[in-house]
C-alpha cells in the first residue's frame, strides 16, 4: 500500500497509548480529525468514512522532536564516523564547508527530512549553519517545504560573524519573504558565543530580539564555548525562556544556575557529546538544577538520525556516570535516577516545550495530530510489550515505525513513506558528493574520511571572526 486516503478522519485502534501528559499508558483508540487529535479512549465512535489503522500490539506516542540537527550535513552521512570535534571543525568550518552550494544544502536537507519522518521524528530544528547566502537559505527552506514534516529553520552561517550576517539586507529580506508564520515552519537564529569580552555577538542577539525570534547556541562545548559566553549573555539580558543551549556539557554550576533562573532549556546530543568531545553528556549534572531537557542527534556525519538512539544513549550515559561517581565513593547505586519514561518525555514533550509549542508533544484531544505508531508484527522484538517506556527507549528502532502522522496527514503507513521521492533525493545527494569529491580532490576526500592517528593541531575554536583565546576553553574542567 503506497497511498492513504487524505482528507478523512483517521482512527488508530487498540494500541498502547503514551499520552505523555502525566496520564498512565493505556490501551485505547486515537481519533484524528483535520490537523488535530479529536479523541483518545477505548472503543471510540468515529465519523463515517474514517480510515482505520490497526494499532493492536503497538505503541502510539507523540511524534518525536529533535531540537538540533545540522540537516545540510546529512549529504555526508557517516563520512566523519572516526572524527573528533576538532576534525569536524577543521573540515566544515575552516576548509570545506564553504564548498556547499545552495543545491547541496537542498540535497542534505531533503534527505535529512525524509530520514526524520521515517524514524517518527515529526519536528526537527534544522540548525542550519551553512547558509552562506540568501540563495543557500532559500534552498534550505525549499527543501523543508518539499517534505511533509514540521521544521524550525535555525538560521546560521559559520563562514561569517553573526553580527555581520544578521545585519545584511538580504537576511532581512529572506526573513520577510520566507518566514511567514506558517504552522509547519518555525524560525530561530543559530550562532555561538565565544566569550570575547568585546561580545561581538551582541548585535546578532539584538536582531533576534528585534524580529522576535529565539536564539539557539552551542554552549559549553569543550575547546569552543564556555562559562564566559553564558555570563556575557546573562549580563546583557539575552538569556530568555526561549533560548536553547545545545550540549551545555562543559559548564560550571554557576552557568547552569543562570540557565535555570532565566528559564531556558538544554538540548542534549548524547551520542555527539560521547564521541566528539564537547563534554560528558550533562543530564546527570543538570537534573539537580531543574533545567528542562530536549534531545537531539546533531549531525548524520557521525550519528543516526533517529531519536531511539538518542534516548538509549542518554539513559546509558546518565546511568554510567551515576555508577562511576558512586564507585569512586566506594558506594553502590541501588536505584536508577534516570528512568525510561523520562527520556521518552524529553524526546517528545521536552522538545515541544523548548520550542514553545504547547500544542505538540502530548497525545490528548485538541493537540496537533503529530503522532507515531510503533508496531512491527514481523519482529520478535515486538512482544511481550510489558513496559511501554522501556520498550520505546531500549527495544524499539526505526524499522519498527509503522505509521507517522504530521499535522493530521498520514506520511508513513505500514512501514512505507508516502508522497516521498527517495530516488530523487538519492540522485541529488550523489550530485553533491560528486561535486565535493571532485572539487577537493580524491586524496583530500579520502584523507578527510580517514583522519591521521593521533596528531592534530590544537584549535582554540573554529571561528575566525575574533582573535579571542581563553584558558576557559582549554583549562581544567570546572564542574561545580
Ligand atoms: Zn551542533
Amino acid at each position: 500500500m503506497n497511498e492513504f486516503p487524505s482528507g478523512r478522519p483517521v482512527v488508530l485502534r487498540g494500541g498502547t497509548v503514551l499520552p505523555m501528559n502525566g496520564a498512565r499508558p493505556a490501551v485505547a483508540d486515537v481519533l484524528v480529525e483535520g490537523d488535530r487529535i479529536a479523541a483518545v479512549g477505548p472503543e471510540l465512535p468515529v465519523p463515517d468514512g474514517a480510515a482505520e489503522i490497526d494499532a493492536t500490539g503497538g505503541i502510539v506516542m507523540p511524534g518525536m522532536i529533535d531540537t538540533h540537527r545540522h540537516m545540510w550535513q546529512t549529504a555526508l552521512r557517516g563520512y566523519g564516523a572516526d572524527w573528533t570535534l576538532t576534525q569536524y571543525f577543521v573540515w566544515f568550518y575552516l576548509e570545506h564547508g564553504k564548498l556547499f552550494r545552495p543545491e547541496d544544502i537542498h540535497a542534505g536537507n531533503v534527505l535529512a527530512a525524509i530520514e526524520a519522518l521515517d524514524a517518527g521524528v515529526t519536528t526537527v530544528v534544522d540548525w542550519s549553519h551553512g547558509l552562506q547566502s540568501a540563495d543557500h537559505a532559500d534552498a534550505a527552506v525549499d527543501a523543508l517545504e518539499s517534505v511533509p514534516g514540521r521544521y524550525v529553520l535555525a538560521y546560521g552561517n559559520i563562514q561569517a560573524p553573526p553580527a555581520e550576517w544578521t545585519a545584511a539586507p538580504e537576511f532581512r529580506d529572506f526573513v520577510r519573504r520566507r518566514i511567514t508564520g506558517g504552522d509547519l515552519l518555525g524560525f530561530q537564529l543559530a550562532f555561538d558565543v565565544l566569550g570575547d569580552p568585546a561580545f561581538p555577538e551582541k548585535a546578532a542577539f539584538e536582531v533576534a530580539r528585534d524580529i522576535g525570534v529565539a536564539v539557539t547556541t552551542h554552549a559549553g562545548v569543550w575547546g569552543a564555548t564556555s562559562d564566559e559566553g553564558i555570563r556575557l549573555m546573562y549580563d546583557h539580558g539575552f538569556m530568555t525562556p526561549e533560548t536553547v543551549y545545545v550540549h551545555a556539557a562543559s559548564l560550571s554550576a554557576d552557568s547552569y544556575q543562570r540557565i535555570a533562573a532565566t528559564g531556558g532549556s538544554i538540548s542534549v546530543s548524547t551520542e555527539s557529546e560521547q564521541s566528539a568531545g564537547q563534554g560528558y553528556p550533562p543530564t546527570w549534572a543538570i537534573r539537580t538544577h531543574g533545567i528542562p531537557v530536549s534531545l537531539s542527534m546533531d549531525t548524520s556525519v557521525w550519528w543516526s538520525g533517529d531519536l531511539f538512539s538518542a534516548m538509549r544513549a542518554t539513559l546509558g550515559a546518565d546511568r554510567s556516570r551515576m555508577h562511576l561517581e558512586a564507585h569512586a565513593r566506594a558506594e553502590t547505586v541501588t536505584h536508577c535516577s534516570l528512568r525510561a519514561d523520562q527520556v521518552v518525555e524529553w524526546a517528545t514533550r521536552g522538545g515541544a516545550r523548548a520550542l514553545g509549542r504547547d500544542d505538540l508533544g502530548t497525545l490528548e484531544p485538541g493537540r496537533k495530530a503529530d503522532l507515531v505508531l510503533i508496531k512491527n508484527d514481523h519482529s520478535p522484538v515486538s512482544f511481550p510489550l510489558l513496559n511501554p517506556y522501556g520498550h520505546v527507549a531500549f527495544q524499539a528502532q526505526r524499522g519498527d515505525v509503522h505509521t507517522v502522522i504530521v499535522d493530521g496527514r498520514v506520511v508513513k503507513h505500514e512501514h512505507r513513506l508516502l508522497g516521498v521521492d527517495l530516488a530523487a533525493a538519492r540522485r541529488d545527494v550523489e550530485r553533491t558528493i560528486d561535486h565535493l569529491r571532485s572539487t577537493m580532490g580524491e586524496e583530500t576526500w579520502v584523507n578527510g574520511m580517514n583522519p591521521d592517528i593521533p596528531e592534530t593541531k590544537i584549535l582554540d575554536n573554529p571561528y575566525t571572526y575574533t582573535d579571542y583565546r581563553s584558558s576557559a576553553t582549554h583549562g581544567h574542567p570546572r564542574r561545580g
